[in-house]
């Protein structure tokens, strides 16, 4: 029977089963998913074979420990060594029908090959993750993401197969883009939480009020983590008078693998597709539920290509407590940054993120921030720059005064303030870049 739009779930029996349920799916699948991989690509059987391990030696979940890790570097490797797509893939070419391709830092583009199954499966999982955070066959979606080769662009067709009425909008330039949500009467958008903020601060100056003018009501974000942050989030939120749907994904995978409900209390995770293990950096044994670890990934049903311990080198906390949707898979709590944006600044691990969370609810500031690094006689400065607001006519020493002891109360590290006039920081669209390290020999 068709889903109904008052119905809360879009797989009922899966999406609420015990967690025991859960344990036992993951381990059946993934005993094949091994078997599989060892038998169809010469990389993991090789690297199963350095390691001494056999996919029969799983017997239990915890069994996945005495896997090797996989990570990008090595996936761009094998590419090379093997082109065009590596010898991570496990079924003849004429199986594969869609590839996506992410260029990364390193600028070698690294390809994500799909099979027929795998392409329809992922796409019935984008549609149960669009239901469970509200979106209908009544709504009218726009998808503001990269189309070219990017992971991210056939989410689409999720909210499609949902039979929400699917706009391929794409990058288009701000105003156009404002354009189309007015003409239209668009509902749902999905775009990066910076870009929001900056599509949102673009209508503004154009004499659109987003939440008086626009019809948008939900806003799906990726690919940053200001979209976990409260205070990022509640501030996209007023703006657009619209709710905030926090997304993950991974263009090795999927391009959502994870997102909110409508409780938005953390992002339920596709545990049915990917297995999730959070390890502690230095050790890589796993962190007690809760604790900050580094999201270690393994795919369950991608036959294309598996992944197996893929390391994120994202910082993550996680928890398989229910949640108040009913839903009881394990839930994304935070993407706290980057295992490479992660700053030491006099010996403790800070992220952006938790300095944007004291700089986004100071209802003084504008919310822009940058934090500058500096070395002054060998001792780590942190300066946090962030603007006051337009007409803020109150103390400015009493405003830094405050924001340097909720900085110190939020990350444990002693920051200066500087406070600026509004619109002196560069706006950031897309990828925020926020950090302004001028120490020398810092990894040293
Ligand atoms: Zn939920």
């Amino acid at each position: 029977m068709a889903v109904q739009d008052d119905d809360a779930y879009w797989h009922p029996g899966l999406e609420t089963q015990s967690r025991a349920d859960w344990r036992q799916l993951q381990l059946d699948l993934l005993k094949d998913h091994l078997r599989h991989a060892y038998d169809g690509s010469p990389y993991y059987r090789a690297a199963f074979d350095a390691r001494g391990v056999l996919p029969s030696d799983l017997r239990t979940l915890d069994d996945l420990r005495r896997f090797p890790f996989l990570d990008k570097a090595t996936i761009r490797d094998r590419q090379i060594a093997v082109p065009p797509f590596g010898d991570l893939v496990a079924v003849p070419e004429r199986e594969i029908v869609y590839i996506s391709a992410s260029s990364g830092s390193t600028g070698v583009p690294t390809a994500s090959p799909f099979t027929a199954k795998d392409f329809e499966e992922w796409i019935d999982y984008e549609a149960r993750q669009f239901w469970s955070s509200g979106l209908r066959p009544t709504d009218r979606y726009a998808h503001a993401l990269n189309f070219s080769l990017f992971v991210g662009g056939p989410c689409v067709l999720g909210a499609q197969k949902l039979g929400a009425l699917s706009i391929h909008a794409g990058t288009l330039p701000s105003e156009r883009l404002l354009g189309v949500l007015g003409q239209f009467r668009a509902t749902a958008l999905w775009t990066t939480p910076s870009y929001a903020w900056h599509l949102g601060e673009t209508a503004q100056r154009e004499g659109i009020a987003p939440a008086r003018d626009l019809a948008v009501r939900r806003l799906f974000v990726a690919g940053e983590p200001g979209g976990s942050i409260p205070e990022t989030r509640g501030r996209i939120e007023a703006l657009w008078g619209a709710e905030v749907y926090d997304y993950y994904g991974l263009s090795d995978i999927f391009g959502s693998c994870a997102g909110m409900c409508v409780e938005k209390d953390g992002l339920h995770w596709a545990e049915d597709h990917i297995l999730v293990e959070v390890l502690a950096p230095g050790t890589q044994e796993p962190v007690p539920e809760g604790g900050r670890g580094e999201l270690v990934l393994t795919t369950l049903r991608k036959r294309a290509r598996p992944i197996i311990r893929f390391r994120t080198g994202d910082v993550v906390s996680v928890t398989t407590e229910p949640c108040r949707c009913g839903r009881t898979s394990l839930r994304l709590k935070g993407v706290h940054g980057r295992l490479d944006d992660m700053l030491i600044v006099k010996g403790v691990n800070l992220f952006p993120g938790d300095v944007e969370a004291v700089v986004r609810q100071d209802p003084a500031l504008t919310g822009e921030y940058r934090l500058v690094l500096e070395r002054v006689d060998r001792l780590d400065r942190l300066t946090v720059e962030a603007e006051h607001r337009q007409g803020f006519n109150g103390n400015l020493e009493e405003l830094r005064t405050r924001l340097r002891r909720q900085l110190k109360a939020a990350t444990g590290v002693g920051a200066e303030v500087a406070l600026l006039a509004p619109d002196t920081l560069p706006r950031a669209v897309h990828k925020a870049k926020r950090i302004d390290d001028r120490r020398q020999h810092v990894w040293s």
